[in-house]
């Protein structure tokens, strides 16, 4: 049994190493739990915040503690009435082949997951509901408005996208790289999508918003905010997701402090913006989101991307390049075949 550690925290950007390999006997269960064969581990940006001890949502990974992450697993033993050996569960067991978890803390899957296992980490899971949630609940998209997203070809972005296209709204992506930007118009249907590594993103996407923009997905923060800001247009709505650009930073950014601006045009455009952590505000509400989707991706109205990438020995070197934008796709750790 193969797991990861944390075996320091990162100072900027993590490294190779700041995770240790470590090889242990495959546990055994107690009454209530389940033994858990890792089959697909999911990689998400909210482990660089698990790796820092600064004071966020969720208690950081310890030094020595294995790392944590949500994944996919075949139940291969049982000390609960409601699992079975075999069964297909969802659970934030961590970056390790097996795992021993409490019956209570893990869901089967259900619905179109079971035919392909691993979108129960992407489309139909956690990112899903991400999308889901804060475009719909905070961003409230109606019909003709212009709504705009960056990391636009990942598992939130992509999703957000297809969704206010669902809702009739005109979409405007934000992606690393000409492919990415061909593949969310091309693939996943979005209006256009802009480069942020070419130069002038905030001239090229005042031409894209020809009417300014009403939802701003915040994935990403730094220089596309920046690019966003100043088109916003009144009552506009922010949902606060993520702020990958700024994850591996180690303060704030040098330059002129432009609080008082973002405040000012708050106020002027009487915009409101919010944060939320998707299972703490919103996890009473997974089934109305399971259904939903589940029936959006049976009648083909949303589409998925993978970036699977084999063997749980590649997930640091993979992890690391999620935060560079390397992925292309939702980044899936294929973990065992069995
Ligand atoms: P992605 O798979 O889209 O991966 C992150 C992407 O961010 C990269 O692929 C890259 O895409 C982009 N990126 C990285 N650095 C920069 C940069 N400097 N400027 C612009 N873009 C950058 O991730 P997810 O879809 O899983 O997550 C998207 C966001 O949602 C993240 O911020 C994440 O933390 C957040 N999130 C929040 C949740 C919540 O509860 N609030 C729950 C789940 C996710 P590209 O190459 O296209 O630039």
């Amino acid at each position: 049994n193969r797991r990861f550690l944390l075996a320091s925290r990162p100072h900027g950007a993590p490294t190779a190493d700041n995770f240790r390999l470590e090889e242990q006997e495959i546990p055994t269960a107690k009454e209530g739990q389940l033994v858990l064969r890792t089959l697909f581990l999911s990689l998400d940006p909210y482990m660089r915040g698990r790796m820092s001890d600064a004071p966020s949502y969720a208690a950081p990974v310890q030094i020595g503690e294995v790392m944590t992450g949500g994944a996919v697993s075949r139940v291969v033993d049982s000390h609960s009435p409601d699992f079975k050996p075999g069964d297909l569960v969802v659970g934030s067991t961590g970056w390790q082949d097996y795992s021993v978890a409490d019956a209570k803390t893990v869901k089967k899957l259900e619905g179109p997951a079971l035919k392909k296992p691993s979108l129960a980490l992407g489309v139909l899971g956690m990112p899903g509901f991400t999308a889901f949630m804060g475009l719909l609940d905070i961003g409230q998209p109606q019909a003709g408005e212009t709504v705009v997203v960056a990391a636009a070809t990942g598992p939130v972005g992509s999703l957000v996208g297809q969704i206010a296209k669902i809702k009739g709204c005109k979409v405007i992506g934000i992606a690393g790289g000409p492919e990415k930007c061909r593949y969310a118009v091309d693939y996943f249907g979005f209006d256009q999508c802009l480069d942020h590594r070419a130069p002038d993103l905030d001239k090229r996407l005042k031409e894209a918003c020809s009417d300014g923009i009403d939802v701003y997905f915040e994935n990403v923060g730094g220089a596309v905010f920046d690019a966003v800001l100043p088109l916003l247009n009144t009552k506009a709505r922010i949902p606060v997701c993520g702020l990958v650009s700024q994850y591996n930073s180690t303060g704030l950014n040098d330059g002129q402090d432009r609080l008082s601006l973002l405040t000012g045009t708050i106020l002027k455009k009487r915009m409101r913006m919010q944060g939320f952590i998707i299972f703490d505000d919103y996890g009473h509400r997974y089934p109305e989101f399971a259904k939903q989707m589940s029936e959006w991706f049976e009648a083909e109205k949303v589409k998925f991307r993978e970036d699977i990438v084999e063997g749980l020995e590649n997930a640091p070197q993979a992890f690391i390049g999620l935060l560079e934008g390397k992925n292309f796709g939702k980044l899936v750790i294929k973990v065992s075949h069995d």
